[in-house]
């Protein structure tokens, strides 16, 4: 989709700018947890993956009227900005090093360009991918476990294929540490990030794209395969 296929404005004013945001999260357990209330978070998200879309092991986001993930453009160059309001201590090499990491196992590119006061976490729309860290208060689907949220805007053109322009990642303040042990911010983060880019939750416990994440710090062939999938739908 070009947004400026067929010259003009005219092409332009036809996008639909499309809901806000679609919002996943992921949750971190240990296995001796009760899993009952880490359930009920999961189930009560607004948009975890299409169940059925993608193929073994992963989901997309979301899927475009033609079947196509939403993605963004092919090889795209998606800006990055961070608030670092209520961050933790060295956070500036945090976001350096899940970017990189997902960077390099994607065909897209974050580029981290600079930092920002901005806190409109939902609700956003065409523009720089917005990295924050907030508490339940003010972003209420970090209550309980969530430990994280992260989706994509995204445009539909006039033939009904779908493209990505802007979204956010705000991990919680209160991220769940020493009890659960070994929680791994950056492990939240990538897991976000790559919601950024279109994959939903996969049905794979073992999956870093897993809904519920019991310790899995590296993507898996599942999750490498859905990221491929999207490089694919991007560019094909
Ligand atoms: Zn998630």
């Amino acid at each position: 989709m070009d947004e400026r296929r067929g010259g003009g404005c005219t092409s332009i004013l036809s996008l639909l700018l499309v809901l806000g945001l679609v919002i996943s999260m992921v949750v971190y357990l240990s296995p001796g947890l009760d899993l009952g209330n880490v359930r009920r978070t999961v189930y009560s998200e607004r948009s975890a993956g299409v169940a059925g879309s993608g193929g073994e092991g992963y989901t997309f986001m979301q899927v475009s009227d033609g079947g196509r993930p939403v993605t963004w453009g092919c090889a795209a160059r998606i800006e990055v900005e961070v608030n670092p309001q209520g961050a933790p201590e060295g956070y500036a090499d945090l976001v350096a090093t899940a970017v990189q990491r997902v960077n390099e196992a994607s065909g897209f590119t974050f580029v981290v360009t600079g930092e920002t006061d901005d806190r409109e976490f939902q609700g956003r729309q065409r523009g720089p991918v917005l990295i924050g860290w907030a508490d339940e208060e003010e972003v209420s689907e970090l209550a309980g476990p969530t430990a994280g949220l992260g989706g994509a805007s995204y445009v539909v053109g006039p033939g009904g294929d779908a493209r990505s322009v802007g979204g956010m990642v705000v991990l919680d303040t209160d991220m769940p540490g020493g009890w659960l042990g070994g929680l791994d911010e950056e492990t939240v983060l990538v897991h976000e990030l790559v919601h950024v880019l279109g994959l939903g939750h996969s049905d794979d416990a073992d999956a870093l794209m897993a809904a519920e994440n019991s310790g899995q710090d590296e993507f898996t062939d599942a999750d490498l395969a859905g990221l491929a999938a999207l490089e694919e739908a991007a560019c094909g």
